[in-house]
């Protein structure tokens, strides 16, 4: 689905893009693309048993596969980073910050499979992000937020595009209607340390949001992180 000029929503099972199997389900994160004239980036690359999908969908909107260069992980979960090995393989630089790195090279229950029945297949990450970094990847200033919480590792990017701030959340945020928090189920799961991450991240003013499952939030997204943060703090203290 096209979000803006060059910019895409490419999987996630929760809109019917990509599945693993018939159902509207949390199996598959939501992958995204940004075109630049110089390649793409990938944001999440879902659980890997749909990559082929999550490729057709990108040929349908003239996305070359073969054109990906760097893939950056929001965490490390098996729904969000399970098809980085793949990707890997085909010369795409995978980039995250050290918690997700040194879990997806693990592969171990920080990257839970074990809620999906499914092994996950260990990879190296290719350059490690820091936090309050800014990155300059193909001509986009991406800047990277470390949000730990649902997962040691999660992460936000920020980036301006088309005159707006985006920022690609992952599972920092639930994804339905108001105040959902992302899974708690998590082994690196922490409710003081994502209650936190909550705080910083509301303070952060964006134009849109596009979250780790389900809908993209056009329409002032820094009230849905303000509704969890409240609830966050109403339920976890
Ligand atoms: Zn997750």
């Amino acid at each position: 689905m096209q979000i803006l000029k060059n910019l895409f929503q490419v999987s996630g099972d929760l809109n019917g893009l990509t599945f693993d199997q018939p159902g509207a389900l949390w199996n598959d994160g939501n992958a995204y693309v940004l075109k630049t004239p110089q390649g793409l980036i990938l944001f999440d690359c879902g659980c890997g048993e749909t990559i082929e999908q999550m490729f057709h969908n990108m040929r349908y909107w003239d996305l070359a596969p073969e054109e990906i260069q760097y893939c950056l992980l929001t965490h490390a979960h098996l729904d969000h980073a399970g098809g980085a090995h793949i990707l890997k393989k085909r010369g795409v630089k995978i980039m995250a910050v050290a918690e997700t790195a040194e879990a997806i090279a693990a592969g171990d229950e920080r990257c839970c499979g074990y809620l999906y029945h499914k092994t996950f297949q260990p990879v190296t990450v290719d350059q490690i992000l820091v936090d309050k970094q800014r990155r300059n990847l193909l001509g986009v200033e991406i800047e990277v937020m470390h949000l730990p919480g649902h997962s040691m590792g999660c992460t936000a990017y920020l980036f301006t595009w088309e005159q707006k701030r985006i920022v690609i959340s992952g599972d920092v945020i639930g994804t339905l209607l108001s105040g959902d928090f992302g899974w708690s189920g998590s082994i690196d799961f922490d409710k003081k340390i994502y209650t936190a991450s909550l705080r910083r991240f509301a303070k952060i003013e964006t134009d849109i949001m596009l979250p780790g499952h389900g809908m993209v939030y056009f329409h002032k997204p820094r009230r849905r992180v303000e509704e969890v943060l409240n609830a966050a703090l109403m339920q976890w203290r």
